[in-house]
């Protein structure tokens, strides 16, 4: 089955009102790159200006997570609902660092993923394991275990992000071999899991996806196109991943 490419930018706790220069420039790329679709996830400070800046143009708008309730008493987050009436999109969910960081269970993972569902937002659900679970030979069942507790039963419009976690930031990456293994595993699991369209849910690859490692991660099969952190910040960088497509 064919299925568009997605190049999606996370910014994590990057960027101010002066990045929208970084942001025009995506936009700008975007245009003359036909065979891919773009999202761009900055802070949550700058969703509304950046979906006002990418409005009718290629590159969508994300959030980078968000509480499972549409509304209430919990200082300092944001509903996804919030991040739609900013002119997002979509919203990243279960992302290493949220997990890591924040503690989040694959069950709250679950409940902010049809938390978008509900809002209208694409879900891009994160999975991927630790070091010592690769090590261990556990790479695929922990990863399994991930899907299976974060991802929303009959779910067949979302995103799954595969980001080994000792991958992430870090210049090291999986072999081709590697990838192409883990990639093939996820799809057997979302079609096993009696998604109609499981064949449909685009899987995407992410850590240290740079310029000239893009074309290696990015080919290989069911791999749907690609979750970038750092190399998404400057706009060449991010561009220069999504050519692979051209
Ligand atoms: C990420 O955190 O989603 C990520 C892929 O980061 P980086 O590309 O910097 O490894």
């Amino acid at each position: 089955m064919a299925r568009r490419p997605l190049v999606a930018g996370n910014w994590k706790m990057n960027g101010l009102k002066a990045s929208a220069a970084e942001l025009t420039k995506i936009v700008a790329g975007a245009s003359s790159l036909p065979n891919a679709d773009f999202l761009i996830c900055p802070p949550a400070t700058l969703v509304a200006q950046f979906a006002a800046l990418a409005k009718g143009s290629r590159v969508a708008i994300g959030g980078q997570d968000c509480r499972a309730e549409p509304s209430g008493a919990f200082t300092g987050d944001i509903a996804a609902e919030m991040l739609k009436d900013a002119g997002a999109s979509a919203v990243i969910v279960g992302h290493s660092e949220r997990r890591r960081y924040h503690g989040e269970t694959d069950a709250a993972v679950r409940a902010k993923a049809q938390a978008a569902r509900r809002a209208g937002l694409l879900a891009v659900v994160c999975v991927g394991e630790s070091r010592a679970e690769r090590d261990a030979g556990q790479a695929l069942a922990a990863v399994g275990k991930q899907l299976d507790g974060s991802l929303p039963d009959g779910e067949t419009d979302c995103v799954v992000a595969y980001e080994p976690v000792w991958a992430i930031g870090t210049g090291v990456t999986p072999t081709q071999d590697d990838v192409i293994a883990m990639h093939g595993f996820i799809r057997e699991r979302l079609v096993a899991r009696g998604v109609a369209s499981g064949q449909g849910v685009r899987i995407l690859y992410g850590g240290s996806v740079k310029p000239a490692n893009a074309r290696e991660l990015l080919t290989a099969a069911n791999v749907d196109g690609a979750l970038i952190g750092g190399a998404s910040l400057k706009a060449d960088d991010f561009l220069a991943i999504a050519a692979v497509y051209r």
